[in-house]
């Protein structure tokens, strides 16, 4: 796939009507549902658009989106890329009304005013496709709950062996 990036607004009706299609990167800055997701905004989706207007004169979008973006790995709370890959078929409709009068086949894309951040297009099957827990393949990582646990019986240990002096001192402080 061409290593083109692409304009960050668009107008998706225009390039319906045109019958224009998209190939190329899209950031993952400005994305706010997918950063809460994300460890970084230093992702790239790779996406390959068809815009057109079908025979029952629904405006669509559809195509793919290869994505690469880093995720928090959950065992040992280190940032990991993760790929994934994703289908998109969406009806571009001017409202909710139109939107629920959509075909099964097409989620919806509700434009109410032009051009919109073509990041929204992807964005809704990217968080779909997104893996909800990451890990490390191979448990390749240092659990950090069992590291905190491990910390934790130390410090124990530590209070249990210094505790009798503590009280020994409170008493002399009480005299
Ligand atoms: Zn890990």
């Amino acid at each position: 796939m061409q290593d083109q990036h692409l304009p960050t607004q668009i107008a998706p009706f225009k390039l319906a009507r045109q019958g224009q299609a998209l190939q190329g990167i899209v950031g993952v800055d400005g994305l706010e549902r997918l950063a809460t997701l994300l460890s970084d905004n230093n992702g790239r989706i790779e996406v390959s658009l068809q815009f057109g207007k079908n025979q029952q004169g629904i405006n669509f979008v559809r195509g793919h989106l290869s994505a690469e973006v880093n995720m928090i790995c959950q065992r040992c709370m280190k940032p990991m890329p993760v790929r994934v890959k994703a289908d998109i078929s969406l009806g571009i409709v001017s409202s909710d009304e139109r939107a629920a009068q959509l075909p099964e086949e097409f989620e919806a894309l509700i434009v109410e005013e032009e051009p919109v951040a073509l990041a929204r297009i992807v964005e809704d099957e990217l968080i779909l496709a997104l893996p909800i827990v990451a890990l490390h393949e191979n448990q390749g990582c240092e659990p950090v709950l069992k590291k905190l646990q491990a910390e934790a019986s130390k410090i124990e240990q530590a209070e249990q062996k210094t505790n009798p002096f503590a009280a020994l001192s409170d008493l002399k402080q009480q005299h």
